[in-house]
C-alpha cells in the first residue's frame, strides 16, 4: 500500500521499476510523447531567429498533434505516427519532404515502427515516392506477414495500399539541392588536391517516442538518411534495435545519428536490453550507450526514449539535438542546443 502510495509520485516512478512493484500497485503513469527532428552540428548561432523560430513551432505542432491523441486515451502507436507524418511533411528536416539527397541527387526514405506492447514492428528502406514513409512502415506491421520492405518491392506495397504518393521534385527542396550542391563541390575539390574529405556531418532524421494511458510503449524513426549516401545505402532508421525499439518490459527508443555506428551497436535495443537485464535506470542506459559506447567508436548522434513509468531520456553528444517533450496536460516543451532536455 505504501509503495503504492509512493509509486503514484512519479519522481519514485524509477524506483518503483526497479524494485519491481506490482502492476497493480503501480498507478498508471500520465502519458508523454517525445520527438526529435535530428542531432547534429547546429551550435547557438547556427540559426537565424526566425529558422529557430520555425524549428520550434515544426516541433511543438508535432508534439500538439501527437499529445492530443494520448490525452483522448489514444494509442502511443497513433501518437508516433501522427507526430512523424507532420515532421515528414515539414520541409525543415532530413525526412519525408526536405530529405538529403544520395550521391546521384535523389531522395531515399528509410523508416520504421515498432508496437511494444507485442513486438510487432513495420519498416521500410529506399522508398522514392511515398509521402509518408512512416504510415508505410506502420501498413507493413499490421497488413502484410514481414516486418521490412525494400525499394521496389516497398513501392509496389504502398500502391498496394494506395497510400499517398509524390513525385520526386516533391521531397527535393531547395535547400537540401543546394546543399548537395555543395557537397559536390567539396568533394571535387577534395579529389583535385589529393587529400581525404571528411564525411558531410548532416544529420537530420525524426523520430517520436511515446507511452499511453494503457501502458503501452511505441517508437517510430523516418529519414533520408546521410547526405551523398551511396547506392543502395541503409542507415540505422528502419532497422530494428538500432533506429528503433520498443518493448513494454523496458523502453521505447528512436535513434538518430550517424547510422552504420548505430547499426553496429545495437543502439536502441542495447538501451532498453541494459535497462532489462542489467537493471539501470532509463538515463543510465541511454548515458552507457551515448556517451561511452558509441562514442566510444567514434560515432555521433543521439537518442529519445520513454520508459513505462514515464521517465524520458534525450541525450546525444553532438552539439544539438532538435527535440521535445509533452507530458498530458502540460505544455510542450522544445529545446535545440545545450541549454535543457538533455540527460
Ligand atoms: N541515422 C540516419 C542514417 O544514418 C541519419 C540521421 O539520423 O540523421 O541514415
Amino acid at each position: 500500500m505504501l509503495r503504492a502510495i509512493v509509486c503514484a509520485f512519479s519522481v519514485f516512478a524509477t524506483f518503483c521499476l526497479a524494485t519491481g512493484a506490482s502492476a497493480e500497485d503501480r498507478a498508471p503513469a500520465a502519458p508523454v510523447l517525445v520527438v526529435h527532428g535530428g542531432a547534429g552540428a547546429m551550435a547557438p548561432g547556427r540559426y537565424t531567429a526566425a529558422e529557430e523560430l520555425a524549428y520550434r513551432d515544426a516541433l511543438t505542432a508535432a508534439l500538439n498533434a501527437g499529445g492530443a491523441i494520448l490525452e483522448d486515451g489514444g494509442s502511443a502507436l497513433d501518437a508516433v505516427e501522427t507526430a512523424i507524418r507532420l515532421l515528414e511533411d515539414s520541409p525543415l528536416f532530413n525526412a519525408g519532404r526536405g530529405a538529403v539527397l544520395t550521391r546521384e541527387g535523389d531522395a531515399e526514405l528509410d523508416a520504421s515502427i515498432m508496437d511494444g506492447a507485442n513486438a510487432n514492428a513495420g519498416a521500410v528502406a529506399g522508398v522514392t515516392s511515398v509521402k509518408n514513409p512512416i504510415t508505410l512502415a506502420r501498413r507493413v506491421m499490421e497488413n502484410s506477414e514481414h516486418v521490412m520492405f525494400a525499394r521496389d518491392g516497398a513501392e509496389k506495397f504502398a500502391k498496394a495500399q494506395r497510400l499517398e504518393r509524390e513525385k520526386a521534385s516533391y521531397f527535393k527542396t531547395d535547400a537540401r539541392k543546394r546543399d548537395y550542391e555543395a557537397a559536390r563541390k567539396k568533394e571535387k575539390d577534395v579529389e583535385k588536391q589529393g587529400a581525404h574529405g571528411s564525411p558531410p556531418e548532416k544529420f537530420g532524421t525524426v523520430g517520436a517516442v511515446a507511452l499511453d494511458a494503457d501502458g503501452n510503449l511505441a517508437a517510430g524513426t523516418s529519414t533520408g538518411g546521410m547526405l551523398m549516401k551511396r547506392f543502395g545505402r541503409v542507415g540505422d532508421s528502419p532497422v530494428v534495435g538500432a533506429g528503433t525499439f520498443a518493448d513494454n518490459r523496458s523502453c521505447a527508443v528512436s535513434s538518430t545519428g550517424h547510422g552504420e555506428f548505430f547499426i553496429r551497436l545495437t543502439v536502441a535495443r542495447d538501451i532498453c536490453a541494459q535497462m532489462e537485464y542489467g537493471g539501470r535506470t532509463l538515463k543510465e542506459a541511454a548515458r552507457d550507450v551515448i556517451h561511452n559506447r558509441l562514442e566510444g567508436l567514434g560515432g555521433s548522434g543521439g537518442i529519445i526514449a520513454v520508459d513505462p513509468s514515464g521517465e524520458t531520456a534525450l541525450t546525444f553528444n553532438t552539439a544539438g539535438m532538435f527535440r521535445g517533450v509533452k507530458r498530458a496536460g502540460a505544455a510542450p516543451e522544445v529545446a535545440i542546443y545545450g541549454e535543457r532536455l538533455v540527460d
